[in-house]
């Protein structure tokens, strides 16, 4: 710091509402919002399921989608309607994957955890030859389409939805939210069913050529903000990149589940094909279970 600022007391920062004074002193949090945000990081870590979760499963039940893919709370249909008149709550105009309250909540309490979670990659197989063979507006349509059918998905398996990039997907399933320890069977269930839904099981091929890659291990979660403002809740580390790196690897109607899964999901592997796969950035080759859309394996039965 430069002395004569010191010595003239004009240095623009010992002025008490200097915008980044101001910024610092609303980072500080009330003792209410410390306790949430200790409630809110405990239940992360927490691998019983806790009041949220079921906060979570009542809304899942009213109509109708699309959701908040945290809290899942309507925004259209009857149920969005009463949220939003009985509760001002409603779609975030930043996130449209969020409601208002979330992303609130997201932005003020900057929350985080470290969790054992399974970790979903959806992604559609060769978009580039894909996009040329189609107009621009027949691409958006079946990215739209993707979009939509795939979330649904990961949203009635309790999943959160990071943010849709491209031609990706990505959905977390933490114990926390999913309300259970079958977080790895309900992550696997919905990989079969995203490649049912963009019809990997029909006679006349898929309409869109999708592979899923679901890995298990420990990741950070939490909100992070953006410097537009824009919150999100996504996960981070290195076993986020090994289920990204096990989607790539997916061809077509695969899916493509690290040893870790299978064992936490208790699946049995009979019906499922062994591979050994070099990941790129591993230093060490990675032996993983692959399952054909048609080979639906028979996990403990799911409500
Ligand atoms: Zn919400």
């Amino acid at each position: 710091m430069d002395n004569k600022y010191l010595q003239t007391k004009s240095h623009p920062l010992l002025n008490l509402n200097h915008p980044i004074l101001v910024k610092m002193k609303k980072k500080e949090l009330s003792a209410k919002d410390k306790k949430l945000k200790i409630r809110l990081e405990k239940g992360i870590q927490d691998q019983d399921p806790p009041l949220y979760s079921r906060w979570r499963r009542l809304n899942r039940l009213l109509p109708s989608d699309p959701r908040c893919t945290t809290c899942m709370v309507p925004f259209e249909g009857p149920g969005g309607k009463l949220f939003e008149v009985v509760f001002n709550q409603k779609r975030s105009t930043l996130n449209p994957l969020m409601c208002n309250k979330c992303e609130e909540i997201g932005r003020r309490l900057d929350f985080g955890a470290e969790a054992e979670m399974s970790m979903l990659f959806a992604d559609i197989r060769g978009s580039t030859p894909l996009a040329e063979s189609m107009s621009p507006i027949e691409f958006k349509e079946l990215i739209h389409r993707f979009y939509n059918e795939t979330t649904h998905v990961l949203v009635h398996s309790y999943a959160i939805i990071d943010k849709l990039i491209g031609d990706e997907v990505t959905g977390y399933f933490i114990p926390t939210f999913v309300g259970g320890k079958d977080y790895a069977q309900r992550a696997v269930k919905a990989a079969q069913d995203i490649l049912q839904v963009t019809g990997h099981a029909n006679p006349e091929g898929p309409w869109a050529p999708v592979g899923v890659g679901v890995h298990t291990g420990t990741a950070y979660f939490g909100s992070v903000s953006s410097s537009d403002g824009l919150v999100e809740l996504t996960a981070l580390g290195d076993a986020v990149n090994t289920a990204s790196r096990l989607a790539s690897q997916a061809a077509a109607g695969e899916v493509v589940l690290s040893e870790s899964t299978v064992r936490k999901a208790d699946l049995e592997t009979t019906n499922m094909e062994r591979r050994t796969l070099e990941l790129k950035g591993k230093s060490e080759p990675m032996n993983v279970w692959v399952l054909q859309v048609g080979n639906i394996i028979a996990a403990k039965e799911l409500e």
